[in-house]
């Protein structure tokens, strides 16, 4: 394996026209030092374990002594946030410090956030504070997991600076990775800008970076944003079945890859609660848990207008149109999958429909209530107390598994492996916000144990493991509704 003095760059965005990006030195910490690492992101670049334990690794990521081929840079992009268009927004806080070619030829951009001034930083000071990358680091990291397209968070650095939020708090940098960080926001600044020989490019540079099966083809643009739409599409769909909210879905947080980007006022499900409104600042619930399908798909037409340069108005529409229908055919699978059904039938959305209305009545806890489902035992007379535990409407519940049991034997479902087919799909372990809170309020304390423990736990989200059995809890009451804001 290479040592960090040997990770090869290829910063291919940097060789885009001048108006893509900036060059920006980032402005490290003085006292920097390793936080945590992720030994999984560490492998994805072909370093060892050991190199991370190296004063250089931090120096190198942490801005302080770029490897040799970084060409830090600020990259612009804008978007609609809250439905608002912005003309301008970009890496205010963040740098793509290069992109590594690792040594089995893949390709990992290194973006560090926090790292500093940019000419994108507007009133912004440029910084993260400890508290949103630690939550960014442990979702990346827990939705990688869960099998979830997501950037990779690489490791955090810790520095004593501090940073005046609503109060003053500790700074951190997250140096995160992804094959690459355009966003929907990116297209939408040329578009507007009239820049629209930069749509082509910035379209050409990801189509031959990211779809090369398009390229030559002459109705290459059209498809490549029915691509688009059909990513996004399987990654909501994931995000709605898993019971995650992204909590500020504007279009400059939309991947261009569709994986789960700019992690901020997120929240998993703790009771069912199908209006769940993570972001503290979201009065009026534009990104609640059950908007996210149609919120997606607002980004998408918005995406579309900004390709109108290279598509047709009905290219556009017609690649539009296939998204709720893809939506709703990925969920329903994954839905299947969670209720532990192997055939499809006609009846199968009436069953999860009902039972999400006893859910949400109920308040079942959404995570805990698939992961006992996948103990549901079919024989005569069981009378599933597990189940029957999480509802006061114990007639109406039983009604449900009565149904659930008869679609089961229709199928000739066989208990022992259908549980084992259902732990694989339904988790244990999901970053809840007091889990992550309780790690937060170590680590300010300096002490990072918690947030290293959590990493592990939510690696092997889908395994029972007794000894961290109590992170699978439904919050305490204290945990139930921290409110988390856009600030960060
Ligand atoms: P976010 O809400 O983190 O997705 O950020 C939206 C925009 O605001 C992006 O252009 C960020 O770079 C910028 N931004 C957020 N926080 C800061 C900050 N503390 N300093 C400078 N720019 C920031
Ligand atoms: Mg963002």
């Amino acid at each position: 394996m290479p040592s960090l003095e040997q990770l090869r760059f290829d910063n291919t965005y940097a060789r885009l026209p001048a108006g893509f990006s900036v060059r920006v030195l980032p402005s490290p910490f003085q006292d920097a030092h390793l936080v945590s690492v992720s030994p999984q992101a560490l492998r994805l670049l072909g370093l060892e374990t050991s190199e991370a334990r190296r004063p250089e690794f931090v120096e190198a990521f942490g801005g302080l002594r770029p490897l040799p081929g970084m060409e830090p840079m600020a990259t612009v992009y804008a978007g609609h946030q809250f439905g608002v268009y912005v003309p301008r927004l970009g890496d205010g806080r963040a740098l793509l410090l290069g992109e590594a070619v690792t040594p089995s030829g893949e390709r990992w951009e290194v973006n560090l956030k926090g790292s500093g001034h940019t000419p994108f930083s507007r009133m912004g000071d440029g910084r993260a504070v400890l508290r949103s990358t630690v939550r960014e680091y442990l979702c990346s990291e827990a939705m990688y997991g869960l099998g979830i397209p997501t950037t990779r968070a690489l490791c955090i650095i810790g520095g004593r600076e501090q940073v005046f939020r609503e109060e003053v708090e500790t700074g951190a940098m997250l140096v995160r990775l992804a094959p690459s960080h355009v966003r929907f926001g990116t297209f939408e600044y040329f578009h507007y800008t009239e820049q629209h020989e930069h749509v082509a490019t910035l379209a050409d540079y990801v189509l031959a970076r990211h779809f090369p099966h398009l390229e030559g083809a002459k109705d290459r643009y059209a498809r490549f944003f029915a691509e688009v739409v059909e990513r996004t599409a399987q990654l909501v769909a994931q995000w709605q079945a898993v019971g995650f909210a992204h909590g500020v879905l504007n279009t400059d947080n939309m991947s261009i890859l569709g994986l789960t980007l700019d992690y901020g006022p997120f929240g998993f499900l703790d009771d069912f609660e199908p209006g769940f409104i993570c972001n503290h600042s979201d009065d009026f619930g534009r990104y609640a848990f059950d908007k996210q399908p149609r919120i997606a798909l607002w980004n998408l037409a918005c995406l579309g207008e900004a390709l109108l340069s290279l598509i047709s108005e009905e290219e556009a529409q017609t690649a539009l149109q296939a998204f709720s229908p893809s939506f709703a055919s990925h969920f329903l699978a994954r839905m299947r999958e969670k209720l532990g059904l192997r055939e499809s039938r006609p009846e199968d959305r009436e069953l999860l429909e009902t039972l999400f209305a006893k859910m949400a009545d109920a308040r079942a806890d959404y995570t805990r209530f698939f992961r006992r489902l996948g103990r549901f035992d079919t024989s005569e007379g069981a009378r599933n107390e597990l189940l029957r535990d999480q509802f006061l409407d114990m007639e109406g519940i039983d009604a449900w598994a009565a149904a659930y049991r008869t679609r089961l034997l229709a199928e000739g479902s066989v208990d022992a492996e259908r549980r084992l087919r259902m732990d694989r799909i339904n988790p244990k372990y999901v970053l809840r916000n007091y889990l992550a809170q309780t790690a937060i309020t170590r680590a300010q304390e300096g002490d990072f144990r918690e947030v290293d423990r959590l990493l592990e736990v939510l690696s092997r989200p889908f395994d029972e493991q007794p000894e961290h059995e109590a992170s699978a809890a439904p919050p305490p009451a204290w945990g139930k509704h921290l409110s988390v804001s856009c600030s960060s």
